[in-house]
């Protein structure tokens, strides 16, 4: 697991992922939601004028059918009319009421009325108002017009029914009035009105539509309960009865909002209105946005998992250069060259952590070498003398130890100055490297003091090295141009001691003889 996600509080910071894909789901929600709202108004719009013109156009064209529709019961009665100018038995009469009931079906029930307001031939006989005389104001009033009449709805006397009646004066051919014959509609029963504009199936915007009467009274309606109902105060039907046709956004009776459109019927004074009620088209646009919506979400769900995926791939980089340089300086960490990264930052990234752990590489590396030598010198100090030591003991190999004191040279530096001293301190140094083998080691104990470390050597060995030395010291020009002598002494692993302590003890004790004795000699410890 990465060191870095062992801590916990690094998860209350926003990951790459999480921001990229908050971003996205941002900006299509964004632009989802600015679709969606445009979308909606423009279509509510064309939705709204495309039902009031779709109510318009069958508005009209009922008025048509209903127009058509009265003109030919008119004429219908007009030519009855002339059947009824002269006197008829009470057989014949209702024969030919019988015939133009069933030819034409327009009509539930014909009636014929003389001048005088009695009912003189009835189609169906079972109405049976035959030889009364007409009650109702209606009847009354178109016998006494003489003219074609269309009457508004009323219930009659004698059989307790909603009816409208058309009906055509009766003149003999020397002009004289004979009364009327009048066809009736029972709008609560199956009639021509229903017949004709019944079967019309309700569309998806749930459109309906009535027949009003030119006072504003329902004369058909999808329900019968209202036939007959009074209206006129709807909108609509207010400016029917104002002579206009025409089609809006209005209010019905029932306080809903309902697109309406209503034409007037020219031959009567009827009106048709087809209304749809505005719930329909809202229902249409939550369709039609729920199926955007449905559209839009596969895509969507793509564009995530790739955004996911995008994001991830990222972020990778980042977490593992963060996880590498959390590891530096605890463990050994390798930055894989040559690796290159597709993204940009990442990779100037990469490359300025792998610049500067190199720089730390040898910065590092040169204060371990520091840690290790002696800066006048360049041997290494007593820290690396005790570590071999330590080493070659474990191990354990056999060699000796030459201890190395330059002789007076407190007055070396009395006579020659401090300076020229360190010159003769490099000078033994390199003497003494040189005479080394490269398995030796050899370190400045301090001052003026050198320990040499001879692998694989017994003490006579040893001897011989020092001597060597010596010798090369004695002999060879030096920076001071006067001799200058070493006193050495010399103790080994294992046959003096095997402590480390004591070893450097014996053979600094074999210097100290060798000073003893007169110095610029090398001794060997006793024992
Ligand atoms: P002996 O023959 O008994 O060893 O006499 P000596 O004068 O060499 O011994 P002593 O220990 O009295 O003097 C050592 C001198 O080495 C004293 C000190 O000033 C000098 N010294 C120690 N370190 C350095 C150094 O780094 N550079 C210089 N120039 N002198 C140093
Ligand atoms: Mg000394
Ligand atoms: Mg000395």
């Amino acid at each position: 697991m990465p060191v870095l996600q062992r801590k916990t509080n690094h998860w209350n910071k926003i990951s790459l992922v999480t921001l990229l894909t908050g971003l996205v789901s941002m900006s299509v929600a964004l632009t989802v939601t600015i679709l969606l709202i445009s979308s909606y108004q423009s279509k509510k719009q064309a939705l709204i004028n495309t039902t009031l013109t779709l109510n318009h156009t069958s508005a009209l064209k009922m008025s048509h059918t209903i127009d058509s529709l009265i003109k030919s019961m008119r004429s219908s009665l007009r030519y009855s009319s002339n059947l009824f100018s002269k006197p008829l038995s009470a057989a014949e009469g209702y024969s030919k009421l019988e015939l133009i009931r069933h030819t034409n079906n327009y009509f539930n029930s014909i009636t014929v009325v003389d001048e005088t307001g009695l009912v003189r031939y009835v189609s169906p006989e079972s109405i049976g108002t035959v030889g009364q005389h007409i009650t109702t104001e209606t009847a009354k009033t178109a016998l006494a017009l003489k003219k074609p009449y269309i009457s508004k709805p009323y219930v009659t006397a004698s059989t307790n029914r909603l009816i409208v009646f058309i009906s055509e004066p009766i003149f003999e051919e020397n002009g004289n009035y004979r009364g009327f014959i009048a066809g009736t509609i029972y709008l609560h029963e199956n009639n021509i009105l229903n017949t004709i504009f019944g079967s019309n199936p309700t569309d998806e915007l749930d459109s309906s539509f009535y027949i009003v009467g030119s006072d504003g009274h329902l004369l058909y309606h999808r329900d019968t309960n209202r036939i007959g109902e009074d209206i006129s105060e709807n909108q609509a039907v207010r400016k029917l009865i104002q002579g206009k046709s025409g089609y809006e956004q209005m209010v019905n009776l029932r306080g809903e909002t309902v697109l309406s459109a209503y034409v007037k019927v020219p031959e009567n004074g009827w009106g048709v209105v087809a209304v749809s009620p505005i719930s329909a088209v809202y229902e249409q646009l939550n369709r039609h946005l729920a199926s955007i919506l449905l559209y839009m979400l596969p895509p969507f769900l793509l564009l995530m998992l790739v955004v996911i995926w995008l994001a991830r791939r990222v972020a990778r980089p980042f977490v593992s250069l963060a996880d590498l340089v959390s590891k530096a300086g605890r463990e050994e960490v390798e930055l894989a060259e040559g690796k290159q990264h597709w993204n940009r930052e990442a990779e100037l990234l990469t490359r300025a952590i792998r610049y500067a752990f190199s720089d730390m590489k040898k910065q590092t590396d040169q204060l371990a070498h520091d840690a290790r030598t002696d800066p006048l010198t360049g041997l290494t100090n007593r820290r690396t003398l005790e570590e071999t030591l330590q080493q070659w003991m474990e191990e354990p190999i056999s060699f000796s130890v030459i201890m190395m004191d330059l002789d007076h040279f407190k007055s070396i530096n009395d006579t020659y100055g401090h300076q020229s001293g360190d010159e003769v301190l490099k000078h033994f140094a390199q003497i003494v490297s040189a005479s080394l083998r490269s398995g030796d080691v050899c370190c400045r104990f301090g001052g003026e003091e050198f320990v040499a470390l001879i692998s694989h050597a017994d003490a006579k060995e040893a001897y011989q090295v020092a001597e060597r030395i010596r010798h090369t010291l004695e002999t060879s020009p030096n920076p001071i141009g006067q001799p200058i002598t070493v006193s050495q002494g010399i103790a080994h692993y294992p046959s003096h001691t095997d402590s480390a302590e004591d070893l450097l003890h014996l053979a600094d004790e074999a210097l100290y003889n060798a000073k003893r004795s007169g110095r610029n000699r090398t001794e060997i410890a006793e024992g």
